[in-house]
Order: structure tokens, then sequence, then C-alpha cells
């Protein structure tokens, strides 16, 4: 008799650990979630008023295709114009583009379920990229610039202020190198631009956001995603080159990822190249000291605390 009860206190007592293991896992798992909202919320505020990408009586257009990045774009937007001290608007468009198979009913569901104002646009592109790009080619080029010229008529037709594009931290390091790589030009992408039919002024409210963070948040807010396979083109492969290239540099080297998007806003014309945006040829020595002037025989600074662009990495720093 003594055996069983020993038994059964055995087992209560066990029960009770695992009780008390999975409330302190959800615990946990509650405040690391807090504070991705919070650290998603603080860099998007940041960059958007960094770069002044919405004023006063905007109206943005959210860019939805139903990915990671667009779902939290929405979100973080949203959320962040009830706090805001100025007034904008937002209307959330999709492209439904007919590739075979695209739940079209998915984002509209989500749209009313949260409430916001919305837009489906509908055009055959996949059609279109399908008769005129031979077979094994890329569709991706030519699908882009359709789908580029539609979204900038739409937002006309919208009356839209700002398009708001979806990308990322991870997103514009990985497109400076591949402009580096592929293209010979020092060129990533930026946070504001207008466009290039000069008709629209194109945002990127995430471009201080890392990748794995918009992750861990399609995963929290269990967003309906959609995914991005349906076209079947092939992944970019260069894309995914310079994404795993970036990944092992973090791993091996963490903050050199920190450093590079620091560099970005940290650019200082007269130590590159570019006879068209300094003027090397008519160049004289002035007499006056210059703390950018070349610093000829010494070393290239290394990870000196005093050096400026250590101070900027830290703005972006968790
Ligand atoms: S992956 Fe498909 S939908 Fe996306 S740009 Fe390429 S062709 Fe278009």
């Amino acid at each position: 008799m003594s055996a069983v009860i020993s038994e059964t206190g055995a087992t209560s007592a066990a029960t009770g650990n695992v009780a008390v293991d999975s409330v302190k896992k959800a615990q946990k798992l509650a405040f690391e979630n807090n504070k991705l909202e919070k650290r998603l919320f603080r860099l998007t505020g940041q960059a958007i008023g960094d770069y002044n990408m919405i004023e006063q009586g905007d109206r943005v257009m959210v860019c939805m295709s139903g990915g990671k990045d667009s779902y939290a774009m929405l979100d973080i937007l949203l959320k962040l114009r009830e706090r805001a001290p100025i007034d904008f608007s937002i209307v959330a468009v999709n492209l439904d583009q007919k590739q075979p198979g695209f739940p079209e009913h998915v984002l509209p569901d989500y749209f009313r379920a949260i409430g916001v104002d919305f837009h489906i646009e509908n055009q055959d592109t996949y059609s279109i990229v399908k008769r005129v790009v031979p077979e094994g080619k890329t569709t991706c080029s030519l699908c882009s610039r359709l789908r580029r010229g539609i979204l900038y008529r739409v937002a006309g037709e919208l009356g839209a202020t700002k398009i708001a594009l979806g990308h990322h931290r991870d997103d514009i390091i990985e497109t400076l190198f591949l402009n580096m790589f592929y293209g010979g030009k020092l060129k990533g992408m930026p946070p504001k631009l207008q466009s290039d039919d000069g008709k629209n002024v194109v945002i990127r409210p995430l471009a201080y956001v890392r990748e794995s963070d918009l992750e861990r948040y399609a995963e929290y807010k269990q967003f309906p995603i959609i995914p991005c396979t349906l076209c079947g083109s092939q992944p970019n492969l260069k894309r995914g080159e310079m994404k795993a290239l970036i990944r092992q540099w973090e791993k091996q080297h963490p903050g050199r990822i920190k450093s590079i998007f620091s560099s970005l806003s940290n650019v200082i014309p007269s130590h590159l190249m570019d006879a068209g945006i300094h003027d090397f040829k008519n160049l004289r020595a002035t007499g006056q000291p210059d703390p950018l002037g070349d610093t000829a025989f010494d070393e290239v600074p290394c990870g000196d605390e005093s050096d400026a662009g250590i101070i900027r990495i830290a703005q972006f720093d968790d």
C-alpha cells in the first residue's frame, strides 16, 4: 500500500514539474515576443523618422504579396499610425497575377478581418510572362517590370502619395553585394526614392529590420502566408548565394552585417573613385587640415572605438 502511495505521489510531483516548466516556457516566449514586437516598432519608427518617409496627410499604399515581410509591414504600420503624432491613411494593395493555385480569398479575408482599407488588382501577368519568355529562361525580370508598372498606375488611381515596399535590412545588403559582384556598381536599395516614372515616392519602412526578426514575427502573429513558388519560376540563385554568404559572415564574425549596413549611411565620396560625385580633377591642397583628408601611409582604421562609423553602428543595436 505504501509503495502505491509513494508512486502516486511521485507521479503527481512529476506532473506538477511539467506544468511549472510549461508555464515558465510560455512566460519566456511571451517575454521574447514582446521584446521582438517592441524592437520592430522602434526600428521601423526610427527608419520612417530618419528618412521622413511618411508625412502629414499621406496616403500610404502598402504593397502586399502575401509573404511574411509585407504582412509584418502592414501590421506594424497600422499600429504605428495609432500612436503617430501625424495623420496618414493606409490602403493595402495586392496584385493578383493569376498564378495557378493562387489562393485569392486569403488576403481579402485577412484585410476584412483586421478592418483595413484594401484593393485587389486583378491582372493576368502570369499568362503574358509565360507567352513571351522562352521556356527555361528566367521570368522574373519581365514579371517585375509588369508588376511595377501596374502598381504605379494603381497608386495614382487610389490617390496614394507613398508606395511602401516590405524590403528589409538583409534585402538591402544582398542588393548592395549583388550590384558590386555582378553589376560593377556601388549601389544599394534606398529607404526612400522617387520611382523611375517620376510620379511616385517609394518607401521601405522595414529598412532597419533583420529578416530573422520578421520570420519570428510572422510565426508569432500566425500570418496566413501565401507561398511564393506558385509561378513555378526558379529561385533567384544569385540572391540566394548572397544570402548564404552574408549569413555565413555573420556566423563567423558577429557584428559584420551591422557594420556593413552602417557603412551605407556613412559614405565618404572623396575616398572612393567616382569622379562624378567628387571633383578629383580640380583638387588642390587648401593648406587647411582636413579630418577626411588622406592619411597616406597610416594603417586603414580597423575597429577603432573612436571611429565615427562605430558610433553610428550603435543606432541599429538590438
Ligand atoms: S518569382 Fe515568379 S512572381 Fe516573383 S518575380 Fe519571379 S516570376 Fe514573378
